[in-house]
């Protein structure tokens, strides 16, 4: 682990000996080049191995960029009957203010009570098989089965439900508000329950003892058989789909292929339901998600594989590097120039939300080649090998030399 991370960055590095020639019982050390000097501790090596241009940066990081990392292994787990949910929002992440991620688990059968939010919900499908109920202010009746890879969108106040199916499943959800909280959703047991008997009696024309045993308070997250097949159910209620699906079987389909990795886009052009869009970013190893940044929107990350680093830059020669691992959240926040790099030797997989309906980017690349050759020479001083690697075709991501292996 220390050593892909450590080759990856000899090349703002090439000095650091200390860390470059790093081995799995060495520790590494805050020293590059001249700079820096040995930590003799107390620190906690771990995390400083998972980290290390936080611990060493690049010479090129500079001022006071907020910290955009927080990993989902040290958010609070929330341990439930079969299943298990914990957050990264604005309380873990300050920066990220404009979304929230949740990530959960539910063993087979394991519901994710009814319930209903102002934020709206975008989900993508991690491990295993899981439905999902919806019905709209429409009264369209949305029941679906996603695998891996699948997305669905939930917008703002529509009620929906969540089960594992055989096998149980894990999933990711995002919300376009930082302040959300898994914890704080209106959930149908309360709503039932703090309503007065007399009150739920007469709404449903009978007897208010039938209202007997309702819960006093939440599920939340409980067990129960695992449901019967989608084709049976679907029997049972009637045939509304909605005007516009709120699921999108992505898995289905194919990224777009380049030379150094792959890019799969979720957005509304192909889901027309969706408020919030996506990227599926799968980098070899040196691959670079190339320089770039989103005009209009956020980007809020999950790390699904490998080992990244990502360097943000803003104004006024602010930058700093960050790095990632599997399960991590990064945020990158609208117009801040960034870029994401395979420093791992494996393939590098990462999810991009956009708190935008359509994924955008503006690349530094196809920028300059689309600007008159003579301006960007006189603002960069570029040689005739520079200016020739401009290319005017759009390729977000672009191959690197891997890390030697060992
Ligand atoms: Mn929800
Ligand atoms: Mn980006």
């Amino acid at each position: 682990m220390a050593n892909n991370a450590s080759n990856a960055d000899n090349a703002n590095n090439a000095s650091n000996a200390e860390y470059a020639g790093n081995t799995d019982n060495a520790i590494v050390q805050p020293v590059r080049g001249t700079r820096g000097a040995t930590d003799p501790g107390p620190r906690n090596v771990a995390l400083d191995l998972q980290n290390p241009d936080i611990l060493m940066p690049p010479d090129t990081d500079n001022g006071s960029i907020p910290n955009l990392k927080f990993p989902f292994a040290m958010a609070h787990n929330r341990l439930e009957d079969g299943g298990w949910a914990r957050e990264v929002t604005v309380r873990e992440l300050p920066i990220a203010k404009s979304m929230a991620g949740v990530n959960m688990r539910l063993d087979a059968g394991v519901v994710r009570e009814l319930h209903w939010h102002k934020e709206a919900e975008w989900a993508y499908i991690l491990q295993g098989n899981v439905r999902l109920t919806v019905v709209d202010s429409d009264y369209s009746v949305v029941v679906d089965d996603l695998k891996p890879g699948d997305v669905w969108l939930i917008p703002t106040g529509i009620p929906h439900s969540i089960q594992g199916l055989e096998g149980g499943c894990e999933f990711l959800l995002v919300f376009d508000d930082g302040n959300f909280s898994e914890n704080e959703t209106l959930l149908i047991t309360e709503f039932m329950a703090h309503t007065p008997p007399s009150v739920l009696a007469k709404n449903f024309g009978i007897d208010a003892e039938h209202f007997a045993n309702i819960p006093k308070s939440e599920k939340y997250i409980f067990r129960q058989p695992v449901p019967e097949p989608l084709d049976v159910v679907l029997q049972q209620l009637p045939d509304r789909p909605p005007a516009l699906a709120y699921t999108w079987h992505a898995s289905e389909h194919a990224p777009a292929h380049y030379e150094g990795g792959s890019v799969k886009t979720i957005d509304s052009r192909d889901f027309p339901a969706t408020t919030l869009s996506a990227l599926i970013i799968e980098l070899e190893p040196g691959g670079l998600r190339e320089l770039h940044w989103h005009p209009d929107a956020d980007e809020w990350q999950y790390y699904l594989e490998g080992e990244a680093r990502m360097t943000v830059f803003d104004a006024t020669s602010k930058a700093r590097t960050f790095n990632f691992q599997a399960g991590d959240v990064g945020f990158v926040p609208r117009t801040m120039g960034h870029y994401i790099e395979n420093i791992g030797t494996t393939t590098m997989r990462v999810i991009n939300v956009f708190n935008s309906k359509h994924c955008t980017d503006i690349s530094l690349n196809q920028w300059m080649a689309l600007t008159p050759p003579a301006l960007v020479q006189g603002h960069l001083d570029l040689d005739d090998v520079a200016m020739a690697s401009l290319r005017r075709d759009r390729r977000p991501v672009v191959p690197g030399t891997p890390p030697d292996k060992d």
